[in-house]
């Protein structure tokens, strides 16, 4: 058996009280490690670890172009490592080994992006009155903590990690209970980069135990969280004790609005995408399909056929499109929300628990609901499974409605010929993200963020470097 160490100050070590968990593949439900489950101690030695470094001139008077080219070489040890670090995720979260390899590579090319801005934190002058000299200076905050979460391990804690150590800050990072081994094998890229001891942390464990001592402790000068709704408003408590910044990314409930004038071949592939791809388990799934009354029917048929072929099985197989959920736990609770579904009297297209899948990993299959009604819960909460909602509408003002009519704004896609329609409604829908004619699609420069209660602040792009760096004005005064 795999007995894991934690990442803390440098040093592979085990948790203070030597208990572990193990960590279970979706696929199987073979143990694939014994994981440290950290205590309240390991956590503060980690934050204090994080302070010493912050402080320490290796890290701290680092010239930052020197920085760029740490970043740089963290990259390319993961384009080096691709095939192991994917291998372990898919394991561990059941996504398919493609896909898998797409995050990892997008976590690189993360990297390579904020590895070009570290010398690139400008202040600015500012022209006040009198014989004086008003400038800003963007200083990092300090010690950062990220808590990950299950669906993109790896992607999603680069995502964040990137910037706070492009901005010279140091990281604490907690990845989900589920998913620890991807995060693991990012501080062994760490170490080998040859990043400073204690500059980038990892503790492995449980979030309710460990989020409340990382949050709230004293060293903590910023945290993102990408997680759901509840873990943020525990994590915005948390770190109302030191009034610290927080990032949230959360949640979404996002439409995918089809008019009769777009490309429906094109149109049909990006819903199944936007929904089925990583077994549905996306913040920014195209959850709720508003479709126009005159093609729906037609659109539907394509659907539910393309969705038929989508193969579930072993994530490793060429072939396969959907793996297993990340855990029986998690595939209880999406095949609740199909019952909750039929109870609230939506009509089964077509239904996952069907489908032909390895009875023992957590399968389960493309469903969609059609005549879903905007008052059901199946349409305004967050199922995170491969569960599609169905809902036809007549005019634009409808769907846009039906569109912004939930507590979620994440992300949305439009698909239409019509260039004036398109932008209105981009200015009109209440999401952080919208996307035209593709769904759904990002890259590292592309600022991510939710309304509502989907979050907020900003990932990815120049924007977070501002989050992972605080402004100080500097005034002098020149009169001799
Ligand atoms: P989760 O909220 O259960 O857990 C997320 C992380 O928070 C885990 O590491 C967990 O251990 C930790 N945590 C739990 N309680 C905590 C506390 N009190 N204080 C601090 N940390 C705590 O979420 P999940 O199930 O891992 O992920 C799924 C959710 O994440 C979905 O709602 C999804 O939409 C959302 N998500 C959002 C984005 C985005 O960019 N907006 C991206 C991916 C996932």
């Amino acid at each position: 058996m795999q007995q894991e160490k934690m990442f803390i100050d440098g040093q592979w070590v085990a948790s203070s009280d030597g208990k572990t968990r193990d960590d279970v593949s979706p696929i199987d439900q073979a143990v694939l490690a014994q994981v440290p489950l950290a205590t309240e101690e390991d956590a503060r030695r980690a934050l204090a670890a994080a302070a010493r470094a912050f402080r320490d001139p290796a890290w701290a008077s680092m010239d930052p172009a020197e920085r760029g080219r740490l970043l740089r070489k963290v990259a390319a040890l993961i384009v080096e490592r691709v095939d192991e670090i994917a291998r372990t995720e898919s394991l561990d979260n059941g996504k398919t080994l493609r896909e898998a390899k797409g995050d990892v590579l997008f976590a690189a090319q993360t990297f390579e992006y904020y590895a070009g801005l570290t010398d690139k934190l400008e202040g600015t002058v500012i022209p006040v009155p009198g014989p004086r000299f008003n400038y800003t200076r963007r200083e990092p905050l300090g010690v950062t903590v990220h808590i990950i979460p299950w669906n993109y391990p790896f992607q999603l804690g680069c995502r964040s990690v990137a910037p706070a150590l492009a901005a010279g800050n140091t990281v604490v990072a907690k990845p989900a209970s589920e998913t620890p081994l991807s995060f693991l094998k990012l501080a062994k890229v760490m170490e080998d980069a040859g990043v400073p001891k204690g500059v980038f942390n990892v503790v492995t464990g449980s979030g309710a135990k460990l989020g409340p001592v990382l949050v709230g402790a004293k060293e903590t000068a910023g945290v993102v969280v990408t997680g759901s709704v509840p873990t943020g408003m525990e994590v915005l408590k948390e770190a109302s004790q030191h009034i610290v910044p927080v990032t949230l990314e959360l949640g979404g409930k996002s439409p995918n609005i089809v008019f009769p004038d777009a490309n429906l071949e094109k149109a049909v592939k990006g819903v199944a995408f936007g929904i089925f791809m990583n077994a549905g388990q996306m913040c920014w799934a195209g959850s709720r399909l508003l479709v126009h009354e005159s093609i729906a029917e037609a659109f539907l048929d394509q659907l539910v056929k393309l969705a038929g072929t989508w193969k579930l099985g072993n994530p490793a197989e060429k072939d396969t499109r959907m793996g297993p959920l990340v855990s029986m736990k998690h595939r209880e609770s999406v095949v609740k929300y199909i019952e909750v579904g039929e109870k609230e009297g939506a009509k089964l297209l077509l239904d996952g628990r069907k489908a032909a899948a390895p009875a023992e990993g957590s399968y389960l299959g493309p469903t969609i609901f059609t005549d879903v009604d905007p008052k059901m819960r199946i349409f305004r909460e967050e199922i995170f499974g491969p569960v599609l909602t169905v809902t036809r509408f007549s005019t634009d003002e409808e769907a846009l409605a039906l569109a912004n009519g939930v507590d979620f704004g994440l992300y949305a896609g439009v698909w239409t010929k019509d260039l004036n329609r398109a932008h209105r409604l981009s200015a009109q829908l209440e999401s952080g993200q919208v996307a035209i004619n593709e769904y759904p699609v990002t890259f590292p420069q592309t600022p991510f963020g939710g309304f509502k209660q989907s979050g907020i602040g900003h990932e990815q792009g120049l924007g977070a470097m501002q989050f992972y760096t605080r402004t100080k004005s500097v005034m002098v005064n020149l009169s001799t």
